[in-house]
């Protein structure tokens, strides 16, 4: 049915009204960059359903500089793990500018993965052979991400490889305090070769849906980092992403997100969506003016701060009561039991009082999906209760049993009874 897309609504109705605002200005100190359209605008959004939604100018690949470095970040996490990338770089807001020469003074490692010290420092733990084969392993991963292969803007790249003599000095630096691995030249056009990767806002929002995702590309299917990875990533978005006003930015927005210097903004709505914008005019702290803009409308328009309570979801508990004569208690439940569904559960189990020895019922067959805290506090109830002398039946635990250990795993048939 043609007419009701709202949210293309919502976004057109942004671009026209932002696409006005003035102000900021377009980062030089790359050459290449200083020729970029500054009418240039695009914003986009994907769901975790693959839909997606536009609006602007969408389709003209820019170089994503340091969007790049959280996909790069999650590249690194995914190969080599969380223990070992912290003893190259720390997750903390530095409070400085992208460029800045943020090391710890002790350590010598740098504090912040979002910005070029720690970003570098990153981009030289990806394993590779050699540099070109690190550089392979990037443009891959990020093609991944964006669910088609990307290329190298050759132009860009050269333009920032004449001139960025100041990320030489941050990698050399970093070899100097044990921070950086292997040759800073190499680890440094690496690096430039990652900013001058190009991708058009339609790509951008699907990488930062696949981080939505927990890490699956909502388009293609594809797994493209661990879960684990995906949470860590967007925690260090939510803290480090947006240069040294990382802290308003979670005031006023509230979502994980990472801008660059050629305009490129991503944000992401965990398990919701994510978004990404583009337009070149950047404001003092080197984000763009209308991508910050655009972001703070749509949080708010749509709810998403993530410190605000999420919508009350259905009730869980749909039934729990305890047959007259004392004997069987029941309780049924519904939907997808999380930690706050399981909770709910087990409070409707504890009020119920049958006898000593008596039944207890768990219906679960209106349960649609079970995560791990949940099905963990389950079993523990059901097996505190089988202690107590209980013989508790679970019905509807088929969707629970498929991989599970406990006592919900163990039920060897549609409806378990154990004693
Ligand atoms: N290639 C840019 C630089 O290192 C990226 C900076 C950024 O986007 O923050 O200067």
């Amino acid at each position: 049915m043609e007419g009701i897309d709202v949210v293309s609504e919502a976004l057109a109705d942004l671009h026209r009204r932002l696409l006005a605002l003035d102000g900021g200005a377009v980062a030089d100190y790359i050459p290449q960059l200083a020729l970029a359209d500054p009418d240039c605008f695009g914003l986009a959004l994907v769901s975790l359903d693959g839909h997606r939604y536009r609006a602007g100018r969408c389709d003209e690949a820019f170089t994503l500089q340091s969007v790049t470095k959280p996909f790069v970040l999650a590249l690194a996490l995914a190969e080599l793990g969380a223990e070992e990338v912290g003893r190259t770089v720390g997750a903390e807001p530095s409070g400085e500018a992208f460029n800045a020469i943020s090391l710890d003074p002790v350590t010598g490692r740098p504090a912040n993965p979002m910005i070029n010290a720690g970003a570098i420092a990153v981009t030289a733990l990806v394993p590779g052979g050699d540099p070109a084969e690190r550089f392979a392993r990037i443009l891959d991963c990020l093609g991944r991400f964006a669910g088609r292969p990307l290329d190298v803007d050759e132009e860009v790249y050269r333009s920032e490889a004449e001139t960025g003599d100041r990320n030489r000095a941050l990698a050399h630096l970093m070899r100097g305090t044990g921070a950086l691995r292997g040759d800073p030249a190499e680890a440094v056009e690496t690096y430039f070769r990652q900013c001058a990767v190009r991708a058009t806002v339609a790509d951008l929002a699907v990488m930062a849906a696949t981080l939505a995702n927990g890490g699956v590309n909502p388009v293609t299917g594809e797994a493209v980092v661990p879960e684990p990875v995906a949470v860590a990533v967007l925690a260090v978005m939510a803290t480090c992403g947006m240069y040294d006003a990382a802290g308003e930015w979670m005031l006023r927005v509230g979502l994980p997100a990472k801008s660059g210097v050629s305009g490129g903004l991503v944000a992401v709505s965990p398990a919701r969506f994510g978004v990404a914008v583009h337009s070149p005019p950047l404001d003092s702290f080197g984000n763009p003016v209308r991508g910050v803009a655009a972001l703070r409308e749509l949080s708010e328009r749509f709810g998403l701060h993530l410190m605000r309570n999420p919508a009350p979801g259905a009730p869980t508990v749909t039934r729990a009561d305890t047959a007259e004569d004392g004997g069987t208690a029941l309780v049924a439940a519904q939907g997808a039991l999380d930690f706050t569904a399981a909770e709910r559960v087990l409070f409707a189990l504890g009020q119920q009082a049958p006898g000593p020895g008596g039944r207890v019922l768990l219906d679960l067959e209106r349960v649609t999906a079970i995560d791990a805290a949940a099905r963990a506090m389950l079993d523990r109830a059901l097996t505190l209760l089988a202690e107590r002398g209980h013989r508790v039946t679970v019905t509807g635990d088929a969707l629970l049993r498929a991989d599970a250990p406990g006592p919900l795993g163990r039920a060897g048939s549609r409806a378990g009874t154990r004693r």
